[in-house]
């Protein structure tokens, strides 16, 4: 038999990755600017990094509880407190997970059975649909609108619900779009989710890169906090991606079970990366008001740059991406990333990868330095041009 053979049938099936194929093309090439990476640019504040260096120093190179240490778990209760409302309680509500990316594969392996159906709503970050393929579920997708900014509507919701809806994931802000709900916005989407008694998996991993405006967590509206687990982590924030560390509050059953899972398949997420974590909540809001300045000039100058191109492209209210339409240079999403890689040196992600709706948009980050985005406008300009 081939060693092929012997993959599992629904992961033979997962479609690679879209984002991947763009990153191994401009690897091999030279003087690439890169505005398809999902990450800051910045190094990982000095202060958390000596503070991992001093718990090694220390000797703690031990595993932790399965939950995570408890003084993270207490510092996560009160930042989700002071920030956003909630309250959680860092006994048996919150467990810290090796990225947001395993809270959301914990939650959806605690929850769906087999047949169940969990709704994602595109364009969508890359992971969820096929978590929830691996945790055995069904993902049913909803095709927000670009004429709405691609924000969901409470009537697409309800359309997409059926008996067996157990849970729905929500990004906010969102990538790829930046799009960001606030409160408002995000109420009757909560009186749908409660009427038909689902879940939520509330990825929140950018509310602290919201800008202009209060967040609002979806476990903070009313009669939500019972029927959501809150998703968010390190990663993005506190330019942390490289620690791989995240967490998930949620009702005390539901955490139990993720924790459960956890204690089998990964025992409890890097000790070292727990000390750093702390520090961040600690003395980390400085740090993480620089870097939110900065991302905030540079989405300004990014979005008027793509604007006066002719791509044109709303100010994303979070996170630190824009979604342009490229409908006016005729190509498609694909043909557009393709080209402007192979005649410019610039990789953007092709907004297709995201979901059906993201054709004809390129997913663009801005965490990098304003001189390289001039630079990748001023060559996107000259490629642009020659398209239309
Ligand atoms: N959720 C969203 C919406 C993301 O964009 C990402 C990272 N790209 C993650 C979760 C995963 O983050 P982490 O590094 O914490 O696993």
């Amino acid at each position: 038999m081939s060693p092929t053979s012997y993959i599992a049938k629904q992961v033979a099936d997962l479609k690679p990755s879209g984002i991947r194929r763009f990153f191994d093309l401009a690897a091999q090439m030279e003087d690439v600017i890169s505005l398809g990476v999902g990450e800051p640019d910045f190094v990982t504040p000095w202060n958390f990094i000596e503070h991992s260096f001093h718990s090694l120093e220390q000797g703690y190179t031990s595993y932790t509880e399965n939950a995570g240490m408890i003084e993270l778990r207490q510092e996560i209760s009160q930042f989700l407190k002071q920030n956003y409302h909630v309250t959680y309680n860092p006994e048996d509500q919150v467990i810290v997970t090796v990225g947001a990316s395993q809270a959301i594969d914990l939650a959806l392996r605690a929850i769906v059975n087999p047949g169940d159906e969990v709704i994602v709503v595109e364009p969508s970050f890359v992971a969820y649909t096929p978590t929830v393929t691996l945790a055995g579920g069904t993902p049913v997708t909803i095709q927000t609108r670009a004429e709405d900014d691609f924000k969901l509507q409470p009537e697409q919701l309800e359309e997409a619900i059926t008996p067996n809806t157990k849970a729905i994931i929500l990004c906010n802000p969102n990538n790829p779009t930046g799009t960001y709900l606030n409160k408002k916005e995000l109420e009757p989407l909560a009186a749908v989710i409660e009427k038909h008694d689902l879940l939520v998996l509330s990825d929140e991993i950018y509310a602290k890169l919201t800008y202009d405006d209060d967040y609002t967590s979806f476990a903070a509206l009313k009669s939500m906090q019972e029927r959501t687990i809150l998703i968010s982590g390190f990663s993005k924030a506190f330019a942390m991606t490289g620690w791989r560390l995240g967490y998930a509050a949620g009702p005390a059953e539901i955490i139990a079970a993720m924790v459960k899972i956890h204690q089998y398949t990964m025992m409890c997420a890097p000790t070292m990366a727990q000390h750093a974590a702390l520090e961040a909540l600690k003395n980390g809001r400085q740090s993480v008001q620089d870097m939110m300045e900065s991302y905030k000039q540079r989405r300004n100058f990014i979005v008027s740059s793509l604007n006066e191109i002719g791509l044109s492209c709303p100010n994303p209210g979070g996170a630190f991406y824009t979604f342009p339409s490229i409908q006016a240079t005729g190509l498609t999403s694909g043909e557009f990333a393709e080209q402007l890689l192979e005649e410019e040196q610039v990789a953007v992600v092709p907004g297709d990868v995201f979901g059906e709706n993201g054709e004809g948009y390129i997913r663009c980050s801005y965490a990098t330095s304003l001189h390289q985005l001039d630079e990748a406008m001023e060559r996107m300009e000259r490629f642009v041009r020659k398209k239309m």
